[in-house]
């Protein structure tokens, strides 16, 4: 038998490692380059909810990740500056994770499943031709329709939370606090700024993340202290849909197109987007198909997984930013069948 050809991958994020350990299932050789090393922290709200958990299972990394500490999130709330509303089920539990231990973790099977990790290994420059493909996290943007996205994320001890999940809304910003492993709290925040506005000068990571005096969020972080080498941050965020029909590189997870984060399910798109490449590159890689033809057949099926809900994670999110948005949330997010139904249209059904 011809051996497989060997695929590269650029970037060992959720999508990149996980790419890596399926290809590695099907014994075709690959190299990884990182630009870091592992573990380390990523601004990211550690919530992994919809098709993502199916990906993690087979490859035995749900066992690992709860060995490793990780929560179950069953139960959410939602806030404003003012009120709260009363904690509601989830209509499909959330695996609530650090991803300083899952990365690790996916980074270790792929070696341990003959995987060549190259970290601490930036690639300037990514080859566009058979057999490269690119998962290397958001294409940095420094404004889009006027404003600066920008997240942070920290650790924090000593949080008492009312549900598993809290989404806490405020104007320019909505922070997500779940409980993760090791006792500890993931706190971390979506935020903009409106281009030309001065960033405030006493606005650290962890007075944004605490919040407007007074409100909930603000109150539930009083006896916080946040663990100080958790504490991160990333600009240039891009929320805006799009397609990979005109792309001519293989691009999964981020590299491919952000979700709005509020829905819990970048880390899922990662993983999913791993799970709809491993098909056709073993078909490229064992010569039973070109190149061209693996990554349009990846394009078109990423896609139609990907477009209504991208759509409806816009919408709502440009909802969430509406100066009357968090009253309108906590109202929208009341009855059941509304609160299912946009789980579901923002995890793909
Ligand atoms: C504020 C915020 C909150 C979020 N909350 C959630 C949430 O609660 N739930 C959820 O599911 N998702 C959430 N997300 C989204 C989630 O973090 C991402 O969707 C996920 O990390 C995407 O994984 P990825 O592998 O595509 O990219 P990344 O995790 O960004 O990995 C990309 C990797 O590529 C490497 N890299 C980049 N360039 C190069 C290069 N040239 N050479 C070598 N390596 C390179 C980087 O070092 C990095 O390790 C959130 C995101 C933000 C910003």
């Amino acid at each position: 038998m011809t051996p497989a050809a060997p695929i590269h991958i650029v970037g060992g994020g959720l999508a990149g490692l996980t790419l890596g350990l399926l290809l590695r299932q099907r014994q075709i050789p690959v190299t990884l380059w990182e630009a870091g090393a592992y573990p380390r922290h990523r601004v990211c709200g550690e919530f992994l909810s919809g098709h993502g958990q199916r990906v993690l299972g087979p490859l035995g990394l749900l066992e690992e990740c709860e060995a490793a500490g990780a929560q179950w999130a069953r139960t959410a709330l939602f806030a404003n500056e003012h009120r709260t509303s009363p904690p509601r089920p989830l209509p499909q539990p959330a695996l609530c994770v650090s991803r300083h231990a899952l990365d690790a973790l996916l980074a270790r099977a792929f070696v341990e499943r003959g995987g060549e990790l190259q970290t601490r290994q930036r690639r300037e420059s990514i080859p566009v031709e058979p057999g490269w493909v690119q998962a290397t996290g958001r294409q940095p943007q420094a404004q889009v329709g006027g404003w600066r996205w920008f997240g942070f994320k920290a650790h924090a001890e000593q949080v008492l939370l009312d549900a598993d999940l809290e989404l806490h809304v405020s104007r320019n910003a909505y922070v997500g606090l779940c409980r993760i492993e090791g006792g500890r709290v993931n706190v971390c925040g979506l935020f903009r700024r409106q281009v030309g506005e001065a960033p405030s000068a006493d606005r650290t990571a962890e007075t944004a993340l605490r919040g407007v005096p007074g409100s909930p969020l603000h109150q539930r972080l009083a006896t916080a202290t946040f663990v100080p080498e958790s504490v991160c941050a990333v600009a240039g965020l891009d929320l805006r849909p799009r397609s990979l029909q005109t792309e001519t590189r293989w691009l999964l997870g981020d590299a491919a197109g952000m979700i709005p984060p509020f829905t819990g399910n970048g880390m899922s798109l990662a993983l999913e987007s791993a799970e709809w490449s491993t098909e056709p590159l073993t078909r490229f890689a064992r010569g039973t198909c070109s190149w061209e033809q693996a990554r349009r057949d990846y394009a078109t099926h990423s896609d139609s997984r990907t477009r209504h809900r991208l759509r409806w994670a816009g919408f709502l999110q440009r909802l969430l930013f509406l100066p009357a948005a968090p009253a309108l949330l906590l109202t929208l997010s009341r009855p059941e069948p509304i609160w299912r139904r946009l789980f579901a249209l923002t995890r793909g059904g």
